[in-house]
């Protein structure tokens, strides 16, 4: 049987990036803090929360990958992931594992621009520094990509006159490190937590360790609950502080099981409507190839970004495909790395009316209380994306011959970045959640954390951005928890 502590200063509910960010931040400035991160899944791999991809051997990541789908229910989303089921976001999905979405995501991180910013957060571009500091995002792991530059200087023909420079086409922000024999080593929690979580003696991770109760006593967060999933037994944990990083599903889920239920918890749930092409790169024959042969994982291409601007408010990446995804005749072999995918991310119309509600009558697999989503395009989605469909039909001619005829609309739920649940504010007016410092609004040391937290409608990949809110609310419990509270 485990030992869990009673008590610790802070406890940090999810062990995906954002819940690795607040770890890491309180691991560097108050390394006398106890810590300790309870996590719903199980361990994959040494270091804890490793992105799946740097696991060598194919069946032990494919084995890491159905560890992390969860406890069973409507079935499997993309490798790693579990979905939730319904029918109006029908491909939003989880995963349940140490590093969270975090050990299976692709690592893209742009930063925010225009109306995707949060106006009323000063800092912003500090915040997001030190997320890339914590991510190792790098913009420069594919610069050796002999077709990198021919795919950028075609799309920046198409996309750039007119745009300010910063918004112009270039490499995808990536949470990857190239070595220099060329392989490549992806950022997952495992990178969050970092050396200086690991080495703290005061930090203990708790995989198989679900959170059923945020413990509130006296308009303050006073601990957790948590259920051992090893063996059933229940412990309470007391802490002066309570991180809730859940992903943007689950944190409304644990808090509304708690008994905190603010108005805005769950609602302006929003999904990034998708769109998907595939293009053969024009004269990709004469285009040099990668001399070191090691052309299977992007390294032709590389990733390229057409960056969102409120004028054109789509988010765009472009990257090589490590096969076609559309059926070419027997004797046509494409050129490696000669086949791109783009996919184009719009903004949602943040509604209140969508949202995740809960059932205090059923239960999920986990014995939570089960999820119901409410959720529709409006009509001003519904010309978003045929503007995107537009947008990518131009971003395929500039590059090439498209395989489709049309592209692709993915399903709702399918970008896998679930925003606005737990959202930020400014004042507690009833449409936010928390405040800039993710407190969660009448509860007292109770933080929020995840792209839950994202206020703003963003095209872009949500990550950077909400480990970058993460940052800001670890710094927050730093400068305010007293020693031995
Ligand atoms: P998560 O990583 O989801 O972690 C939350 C953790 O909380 C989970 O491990 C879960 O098991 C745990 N948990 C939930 N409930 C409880 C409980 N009650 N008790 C204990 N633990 C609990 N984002 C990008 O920005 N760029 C990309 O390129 C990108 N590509 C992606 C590709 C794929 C295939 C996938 C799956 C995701 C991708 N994402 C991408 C999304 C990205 O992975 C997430 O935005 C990120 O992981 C969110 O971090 P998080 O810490 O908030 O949540």
């Amino acid at each position: 049987m485990r030992t869990f502590p009673s008590t610790v200063d802070v406890a940090i509910v999810g062990s995906g990036p954002c819940g690795a960010a607040y770890a890491r931040i309180l691991s560097e400035t108050r390394p006398h803090l106890r810590l300790a991160t309870f996590e719903a899944g199980p361990l994959l791999a040494d270091p804890p929360g490793v992105h799946v991809k740097n696991i060598a051997d194919p069946a032990a990541r494919e084995r890491a990958q159905r560890r992390s789908e969860g406890p069973g229910g409507p079935g499997r989303g993309r490798p790693g992931t579990f979905v939730l089921g319904g029918e109006e976001l029908p491909a939003a999905a989880m995963s349940s594992n140490v590093g969270g979405m975090g050990a299976h995501w692709t690592a893209a991180c742009p930063r925010p621009g225009g109306s995707e910013r949060i106006g009323f957060l000063p800092d912003l571009d500090d915040l997001l520094d030190e997320a890339e500091r914590l991510l190792a995002v790098s913009a420069h792991a594919f610069d050796d990509a002999p077709f990198a530059a021919e795919v950028r200087k075609r799309l920046a023909a198409a996309f750039d006159p007119g745009r300010s420079e910063e918004r112009r086409v270039r490499p995808m922000p990536l949470a990857v490190r190239c070595a220099p024999d060329g392989s490549l080593t992806w950022s997952g929690a495992d990178v969050v937590f970092g050396e200086a979580t690991r080495r703290n003696e005061r930090h203990t991770l708790f995989p198989e360790a679900l959170v059923t109760r945020v413990l509130v006593a006296d308009g303050r967060a006073a601990g957790v609950l948590v259920r051992d999933l090893r063996d059933g037994g229940e412990h309470e944990v007391r802490a002066a502080r309570v991180v809730v990083a859940a992903d943007a599903l689950r944190t409304p889920q644990l808090l509304w099981a708690s008994g905190v239920r603010p108005p805005a918890l769950g609602r302006y749930l929003n999904d990034q409507p998708q769109v998907v092409f595939a293009v053969r790169l024009r004269d990709a024959g004469s285009l040099e190839t990668d001399p070191r042969g090691r052309s299977r994982i992007v390294r032709q291409s590389g990733v390229s970004w057409v960056p969102f601007t409120d004028a054109e408010p789509f988010h765009g990446q472009v990257m090589q495909l490590d096969a076609s995804p559309v059926p070419l005749a027997p004797d046509d072999v494409p050129a490696p790395g000669s086949i791109v995918g783009l996919g184009w991310f719009c903004a949602k119309d943040v509604r209140a009316a969508d949202r995740v509600a809960f059932d205090d009558t059923a239960r999920d697999g986990y014995g939570m209380p089960a999820m119901r989503i409410h959720y529709r395009l409006t009509s001003r989605d519904e010309a978003a994306l045929e503007a995107a469909r537009t947008a990518v039909r131009r971003a395929a001619s500039a590059l090439g011959d498209p395989l489709d005829e049309e592209p692709i609309t993915l399903p709702p739920g399918s970008s896998l970045h679930y925003q606005g649940t737990v959202r930020m504010g400014r004042s507690d007016d009833g449409t936010s959640v928390c405040d800039p410092s993710s407190r969660v609004w009448g509860v007292d040391g109770l933080h929020v954390a995840g792209n839950g937290v994202i206020p703003t409608a963003t095209a872009c990949n949500p990550t950077l951005t909400s480990v970058a809110l993460a940052v800001a609310g670890a710094r927050h419990i730093a400068r305010t928890l007293p020693a031995g509270a």
